[in-house]
C-alpha cells in the first residue's frame, strides 16, 4: 500500500503550479475583482489552459485528452483550487465525464473537444421551486412534437445560466411512469428562443431562476436515451460531489493564516504564540489530512472502476463541514482584518478568508444537502434501513 503521490505524479504538481504562479497574472486577478464572473483576460486563460493541454490531461487523447488518469486530472483540479480562479469547473469535471459515458457519439464528438479547449460552459438545471432535495418531483416538461421537444417550465439556482452556451436540463419526459423513470436529460442552447433568466443574489456569489416558454430543441439534444435521465443526473451528481470536495484552498488559507500570525502581535504577544491559535491550526491539519486521504483515495478509485455510490457524498459532507470551519478559524485568527474584503489595503491574503467563509456555503446544499448525503452514507455505506 502506499499513501502518496509519484514522483512523477509530484513533478506534475510542480509543472502546474508554476504554469499557473505565471498565468494568473495581478492584471487577471484585478479583473475578476471588477467582474467575478470573468472579462476577456479571464476567457483567455482558461483557453490557454485548453491549447496548452491542461484542461483534459486524464481525458482519453481522441476527445484531445493527454490520456493520463483521473489521479492525474484530480491533481490538475487540486492545484487550479489553490488558486482562487475559477474555471468552468462543472462543464470540465462532471458534465463532460459524463457525456462521455452515456451521450451519444454525435454528443461526444461535438461537445468533448468543445469543453478541453475552454470553449463551451454548461449550467446544471435540475432544481425547481417545488424540487430540491426530492429532485424526482420536478414539474418541467420536454413533449415530443414532430422532429422537436418543445420544454415548458421554471427552474431555480440555474447557477451560471446567465453566462452558459447550455442548459444541462432535467425534465419530464414521461408524465405517467412513477417518478424517477419519467425523466429525462437535454443540452438546450441557451440562444434558443423562449428561454430567459434572472437574477438570484445570494450571500456571496449569484445565481439565476431560469424559464423555458415553448423552447423548441431538435431531437438529437436528448443526452443518450430517453427517460433515462435519473441515471445521468446521478453520475452527474456524483462526481459534482467529488469536485465539491478539495482541499487545496483550504490547505492554502490554513498556510496563509500561519504566515500572517507569526508576524503579527496582538496586545504584545506573537498571534502563533496564542494557545488556542496554535491549537486551532493543528486540529485543522490534523482533519486537512484526513479529507486528502479521502480525496486520493476516490480519485484512485475512480481510476479503477470500483467507486462504491456512498464515496462521494461521504466525501463531500467531510469536505463541506471542515471548509466551514477552516474559512471560520483563519477568520477568527486573523480577528477585523480577517473580515476585510479583495482590493483594500487592509486585506489579508486577498481577503480569502471572509470571501471563502461566504462563498462556500453553498457547498452544505450544492450537490445536495449534506442531511441527504448523510442518509446515503447510512444506507450504502453502514447499510442501515432507509429512515
Ligand atoms: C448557491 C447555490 C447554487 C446552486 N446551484 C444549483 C445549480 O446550478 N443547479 C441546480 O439544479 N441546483 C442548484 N442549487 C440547488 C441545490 O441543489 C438545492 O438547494 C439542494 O438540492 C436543496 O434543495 P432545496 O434548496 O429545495 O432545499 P430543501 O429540499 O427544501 O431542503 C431544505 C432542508 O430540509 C432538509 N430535508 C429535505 N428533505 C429531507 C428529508 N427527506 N429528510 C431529511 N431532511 C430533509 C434538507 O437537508 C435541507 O436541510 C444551488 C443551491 C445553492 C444554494
Amino acid at each position: 500500500m502506499r499513501f502518496d503521490l509519484t514522483d512523477e505524479q509530484r513533478q506534475l504538481k510542480e509543472e502546474i503550479r508554476s504554469y499557473l504562479d505565471e498565468h494568473i497574472t495581478a492584471e487577471l486577478l484585478e479583473e475578476l475583482i471588477e467582474n467575478p464572473d470573468g472579462g476577456p483576460l479571464w476567457r483567455q486563460y482558461i483557453q490557454n489552459l485548453g491549447k496548452d493541454g491542461w484542461l483534459g490531461i486524464g481525458w482519453p487523447v481522441e476527445y484531445g485528452g493527454q490520456g493520463k488518469t483521473p489521479l492525474e486530472q484530480y491533481i490538475f483540479l487540486e492545484e487550479i483550487e489553490r488558486t482562487g480562479v475559477n474555471i468552468p469547473f462543472i462543464t470540465l469535471e462532471t458534465v463532460g465525464p459524463t457525456l462521455m459515458k452515456l451521450g451519444t457519439e454525435e454528443q461526444k464528438n461535438y461537445f468533448l473537444p468543445k469543453i478541453l479547449k475552454g470553449e463551451v460552459e454548461i449550467a446544471i438545471g435540475y432544481s425547481e421551486p417545488q424540487a430540491g432535495t426530492d429532485l424526482a418531483a420536478l414539474e418541467t416538461r420536454a413533449v415530443r412534437e414532430g422532429d422537436s421537444y418543445v420544454i415548458n417550465g421554471q427552474k431555480v439556482f440555474t447557477t451560471n445560466a446567465h453566462m452558459a452556451d447550455y442548459i444541462w436540463l432535467a425534465a419530464r419526459t414521461d408524465a405517467d411512469a412513477p417518478k424517477h423513470k419519467g425523466i429525462s436529460i437535454f443540452l438546450v442552447p441557451t440562444k434558443t428562443p423562449g428561454f430567459s433568466v434572472t437574477p438570484m443574489d445570494l450571500i456571496g456569489e449569484r445565481s439565476n431562476v431560469s424559464y423555458y416558454e415553448d423552447v423548441r430543441i431538435p431531437l438529437s439534444a436528448l443526452v443518450g436515451e430517453e427517460n433515462k435521465g435519473w441515471q445521468y443526473i446521478t453520475t452527474q451528481l456524483s462526481l459534482e460531489r467529488l469536485m465539491l470536495s478539495t482541499y487545496a484552498r483550504m490547505e492554502r488559507m490554513i498556510e496563509e493564516t500561519i504566515e500572517w500570525a507569526s508576524e503579527n502581535e496582538v496586545d504584545g504577544v506573537r498571534v502563533l504564540d496564542q494557545h488556542w491559535v496554535r491549537d486551532s491550526l493543528a486540529e485543522l491539519t490534523m482533519e486537512m489530512e484526513v479529507l486528502k486521504l479521502l480525496n486520493y483515495r476516490a480519485a484512485w478509485a475512480h481510476n479503477n472502476e470500483k467507486t462504491a455510490p456512498f464515496r462521494p457524498s461521504m466525501n463531500k459532507v467531510f469536505a463541506a463541514e471542515l471548509n466551514q470551519k477552516v474559512f471560520d478559524t483563519c477568520m477568527q485568527i486573523m480577528g477585523m482584518f480577517g473580515q476585510v474584503a479583495a482590493g483594500s489595503e487592509w486585506t489579508i491574503a486577498n481577503g480569502s478568508a471572509q470571501t471563502y467563509a461566504q462563498k462556500r456555503l453553498v457547498h452544505l446544499f450544492g450537490g445536495g444537502a449534506n442531511d441527504i448525503q448523510r442518509d446515503l452514507v447510512a444506507r450504502f455505506g453502514l447499510g442501515l434501513p432507509k429512515s
